[in-house]
């Protein structure tokens, strides 16, 4: 059985030690790749496609050229506004890493790689000394649940060796494919963006309505303990009438939330979209000040829940 888990595969972006802000105590973190969503301040675009991305770092090149003898497929080109700079068409790109390993200045890298959730589990079970009685495995991403059999296997696996587990999802996934990860998993850290349906829509590509009803499927049929994330990205989400109807809504669905966490925006993702896809500047917001977030703390702490 464990070796069968052992063998499920997922992609993985990136796996980071000693975190201390997904979840209590130290945790490791797991970052699954994929979303479906496409949030416009997305801090890892590069994460947003479930397979591996080609990421570029045009600081790094020098317009040797290389790459584009490299590619088999003939997906880069110089960029005609900047010709000592090269695009790929992410059409074209099978992200074999020929390009990789051809660039000398190391301009090109890959996001993302195959892992099995065993090679991931022994990662995060080395580090159990430092765990305490708090801390354990976050699975984020990306989305968590952008492959679900490998982070199902990966929390069992955790589950099984005495590890506390943790799964961060934005909840844009089916019930029955949540529903069998949530019952091997401790804590859900549960993203909302916006309570605005049309809003959510225009920010993130979706509706919430799933998201909102999967919130009410596991305050009411999982045993997780639920902390809600929501990130503060002005002036997408920062409305006091958003707090307000978040508030209203976990109170009157009675949702179980043992906290609820605010998220101030930072411009991390704004230097990754233009390695993704030179030119694209993105979506620029402002880290909200703290007088602001005081505010927003306030109106849910009057709604009696716990704001960190
Ligand atoms: S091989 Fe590297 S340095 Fe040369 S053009 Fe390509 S990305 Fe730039
Ligand atoms: S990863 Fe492969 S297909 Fe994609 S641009 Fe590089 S060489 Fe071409």
């Amino acid at each position: 059985m464990s070796q069968d888990l052992r063998a499920v595969e997922g992609i993985v972006f990136n796996l980071q030690h000693y975190c201390i802000h997904d979840g209590p105590g130290i945790r490791t973190n797991v970052f699954v790749q994929g979303c479906p969503l496409r949030c416009i301040w997305c801090a890892n675009p590069e994460s947003q496609k479930a397979t591996p991305q080609l990421m570029y770092l045009a600081d790094k090149c020098t317009g040797c050229g290389s790459c584009m003898a490299a590619c088999p497929q003939k997906a880069i080109q110089r960029r005609a506004d900047h010709p000592e700079k090269m695009c790929t068409d992410r059409t074209l790109c099978t992200a074999c890493g020929a390009c990789i390993n051809a660039c000398r200045a190391d301009g090109r890298t890959i996001s993302g790689k195959v892992m099995t959730a065993g090679e991931a589990f022994d990662k995060v079970a080395a580090d159990k000394l430092f765990y305490g009685k708090d801390g354990g495995l976050t699975v984020t991403g990306g989305e968590a649940l952008a492959h679900p059999e490998f982070t199902g296997a990966l929390v069992q696996l955790c589950k099984a060796a005495g590890i506390s587990t943790a799964v961060e999802t934005c909840g844009a996934v089916a019930w029955q494919v949540m529903q069998p990860v949530l019952q091997h998993t401790d804590i859900v850290l549960y993203d909302i963006k916006q309570m605005d349906s049309a809003l959510h829509k225009q920010y993130t590509g979706l509706g919430n309505e799933m998201i909102l009803e999967n919130l009410e499927h596991i305050s009411n049929e999982t045993d997780c303990t639920i902390i809600v994330r929501c990130p503060v990205i002005p002036p997408c989400n920062d409305s006091p009438e958003n707090f307000h109807a978040l508030g209203r809504f976990l109170v009157e669905k009675k949702i179980r939330v043992s906290e609820i966490n605010l998220l101030p925006y930072h411009n991390l993702g704004e230097g990754k979209r233009e390695q993704l896809e030179p030119g694209d500047q993105g979506f620029a917001s402002r880290t909200p000040t703290p007088e602001e977030m005081e505010g927003h703390k306030n109106i849910l702490r009057s709604y009696g829940f716990v704001v960190k």
